[in-house]
């Protein structure tokens, strides 16, 4: 029960971010037809790219991105420890550097952005 609910939660999340996604081209291009768009999505954003898939057909349905291919190109978490200074691949949050220091500041992975629209 409470699975189904934390995955019916993840959709709603990520369909709203798939309509934004949608809503942002669609307002930048009024009308105009498009073939595919390409998204880059941080390991750390929190966003699941599975679930965006889910929902870009639905997001589009009735839109000027109908029919639109959505590619996802999913960027690595990064992290630099404080008490070492090390610079590291992550794709956890709650990282701990190979030093063992919990003090991980997140230099990138949290990106969600629209990197490209192919027009028809
Ligand atoms: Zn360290």
């Amino acid at each position: 029960m409470v699975d189904r609910n934390r995955r019916r939660w993840a959709l709603v999340h990520e369909l709203a971010i798939t309509e934004s996604i949608v809503a942002a081209v669609a307002e930048k291009l009024p009308g105009t037809p498009v073939r595919r768009v390409r998204v880059e999505v941080g390991r750390l954003s929190g966003v699941v790219p599975d679930a965006l898939l889910f929902c870009f057909e639905l997001a589009t349905a009735g839109t000027s991105l109908a029919g639109a291919q959505l590619d996802i190109i999913s960027s690595p978490g990064r992290g630099s420890c404080r008490s070492c200074g090390a610079e590291f691949d992550t794709d956890d949050l709650l990282t701990l550097c190979p030093c063992g220091s919990a003090d991980v500041a997140v230099l990138g992975g949290r990106e969600l952005r629209i990197r490209e629209v192919e027009l028809v």
